[in-house]
């Protein structure tokens, strides 16, 4: 069965004269020789192939959307994904190891550290064992996270779950959790993000009755949250068993776990698990007598590498691999450049769905959060220098801008320069204003960026923080002298004290604030959440061929689909193309509507 059918089958569409066509693998950034003429005629083929795929009544969509919100708003698009390469290689962001690890960081991904030896699971470590044990965390891959404000129970129950004998009221005892009792308590939690993933439940209705992941079976391995539990839900809805563990070891909510574990699903995730926990718990999931997975949803790439380190021939059934992170999609990129990539892939985190919404939007309303919950500050009138002026830096300061803050920019692209020019920012050199502002922010990717000698000359009070992916921005390091006195006033707040009494405020130790510090918006989630959806979907459903042993992107289209299963939530009325508007600019009146190279 194609992603047409199963699409058209959610959307109520009649598809049996649906001609199929064949995804051709297409490197948007540097095509092959034979992918040229694809990507010359990219809108054209694409748009018409999906327009005989999608030529359906727009009346027999999802009743629940507006009928004016889209010219196709109950289908989903052909999935004719692109091959992309890895964007590693292509001046994206880097991976470095920073030494510093972090003892308490409940949305920081872990640093990822292969475990290649043999795992002896049953030497149960101490208590103290457990937490030397534990798992480094650092910036480097936080790339994907949740917005797990974990409520988890602080009961002293030291026991560890594995040591439990662990049944849900029906007497099911498929999991390890930390405790059941939590189950209600991470209903309510779900429900409570399912208001914010609206398109995920939307796939739930489309679905009605119809079953495009009916008999697959999806290992998962990612952060284990409110959020997360609502796509669970929606897989299993739309037909497929799974069983999860979580990619984090600080991040699971364990009532989230207990209510999932009570419905069923077999989870085996807890907050603060070790090292050792961390991978017996992968072991879990896929090493079930009887049962074998036939779909990875991973973040970060660790349980893709626990099966091929352990359960190769689990390949041979494995119909595809879809990653969320930056670090995971790289791993995929190396293995298929050193042709040991053995299943299809999706690269979800280069959607332009997750890139464009996580980093502008998440960041635009997670900065005020962050910098609230843990200084207080009012924002009005205060001076703010935002050092970058990417897509995080525009978020940054357009919050900034609207609480009546006074913001300098700094950058060194001429290009975001001049933008942030005429968004009416100011823009200086960092050494212009560090003796008069009242919070620094860095959003750069880059490092170095706030040195000891601009610390040195900010006015007592300063807040200093960071956004971006690393913590090499604020050169913290440096800030870790004898004649400076540091004092942690708050969890994720220091106080760094000079001589002469000046003190600056110093957030997450110059960790990502947001993550560190505040909730992701749930329904940025939701974003990312459908794409790995469909791109399950897509894998799974996917005639044999049609993707080789290769990373692919989920075409334009797609990204497209996934915004318009949000818009109903605005109540937004998408316009329609007129015949001769669609014709006048090329384009299919179903989309794609942009080309590949468009930046949004
Ligand atoms: P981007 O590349 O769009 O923007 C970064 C900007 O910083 C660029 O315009 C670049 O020219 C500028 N820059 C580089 N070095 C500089 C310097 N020394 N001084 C001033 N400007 C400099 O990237 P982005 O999407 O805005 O992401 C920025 C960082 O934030 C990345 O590390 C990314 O991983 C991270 N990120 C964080 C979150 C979050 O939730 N906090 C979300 C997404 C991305």
């Amino acid at each position: 069965m194609s992603v047409q059918v199963v699409a058209a089958k959610m959307a109520e569409v009649d598809l049996k004269d649906v001609p199929c066509k064949d995804p051709a693998p297409v490197s948007p950034v540097t095509p092959k020789t034979e992918d040229k003429g694809m990507i010359k005629n990219d809108i054209n083929a694409t748009a018409a192939a999906s327009s005989a795929a999608l030529a359906t009544d727009p009346a027999r969509g999802d009743p629940n959307m507006s009928p004016s919100l889209s010219p196709n708003p109950g289908k989903m698009p052909q999935a004719s994904a692109m091959k992309r390469p890895d964007p590693q290689q292509n001046g994206g962001e880097s991976f470095v190891n920073r030494d510093g690890t972090v003892a308490e960081a409940p949305r920081m991904k872990k640093q990822i550290q292969f475990a290649d030896q043999k795992q002896e699971f049953n030497k149960r470590p101490t208590k103290i064992g457990r937490r030397s044990l534990s798992r480094s965390i650092s910036q480097s891959s936080t790339d994907s996270y949740s917005s797990a404000a974990s409520y988890t129970d602080s009961s002293d129950d030291e026991t560890s779950p594995r040591d439990k004998q662990q049944k849900n009221s029906k007497g099911n005892g498929d999991f390890c959790i930390k405790n059941i009792k939590q189950a209600d308590f991470g209903r309510r939690e779900i429900e409570i993000a399912e208001q914010e993933m609206p398109a995920l439940m939307a796939l739930r209705k489309r679905a009605q009755g119809e079953k495009p992941l009916a008999g697959a079976k999806v290992v998962g391995c990612t952060h284990i949250t409110a959020q997360t539990a609502v796509l669970m839900e929606t897989l299993s809805a739309l037909g497929a068993q799974c069983r999860w563990a979580a990619c984090n070891i600080y991040s699971t909510q364990n009532e989230v776990a207990a209510a999932l574990a009570e419905g069923g699903f077999s989870v085996f995730a807890w907050k603060g698990e070790s090292e050792d926990d961390f991978w017996w718990c992968i072991d879990r999931c896929v090493n079930l007598e009887g049962w074998q997975p036939n779909m990875i949803l991973d973040d970060g790439g660790d349980l893709t590498h626990w099966i091929y380190k352990k359960y190769p021939n689990m390949f041979k059934k494995i119909k595809g691999i879809v990653e969320e992170s930056v670090t995971g999609v790289h791993r995929l990129y190396q293995l298929s450049k050193a042709g040991k990539l053995c299943v299809p892939a999706m690269n979800v985190n280069d959607s332009v769905t997750k890139q464009k919404f996580d980093n502008l939007y998440c960041c635009r309303e997670s900065i005020l959060d962050g910098l609230k919950r843990t200084t207080d500050v009012m924002f009005g009138g205060k001076q703010v220098v935002v050092c970058g002026y990417g897509e995080v830096g525009k978020g940054c300061c357009a919050a900034l801008k609207a609480m009546g803050s006074i913001v300098y920019v700094t950058e060194i692209d001429p290009i975001c320069a001049l933008q942030a020019c005429m968004d009416g920012f100011r823009l200086v050199k960092l050494n212009e204003v560090i003796r008069q502002v009242d919070i620094v922010i860095t959003c750069t990717g880059n490092k170095n960026v706030v040195v000891r000698e601009y610390l040195d000359r900010m006015k007592n009070g300063c807040i200093v923080c960071n956004m971006g992916h690393s913590n090499t921005e604020i050169d913290v390091a440096s800030l870790r002298t004898p004649e400076l006195t540091w004092e942690r006033v708050r969890s994720q707040v220091d106080h760094v004290i000079w001589p002469d009494g000046k003190r600056i405020v110093l957030l997450a130790e110059g960790r990502l604030l947001n993550l560190s510090c505040s909730t992701v918006p749930t329904f940025v989630l939701s974003i990312t959440a459908t794409t790995q959806a469909l791109a399950l979907i897509e894998l799974y459903n996917a005639p044999e061929g049609r993707y080789k042993q290769d990373v692919y992107l989920l075409p334009k289209k797609m990204d497209e689909y996934v915004a318009s299963l949000h818009l109903p939530t605005f109540d937004a009325h998408l316009t329609e193309l007129t015949d001769e508007q669609a014709k006048y600019l090329g384009l299919n009146k179903n989309g794609p509507f942009k080309p590949n190279y468009y930046r949004y």
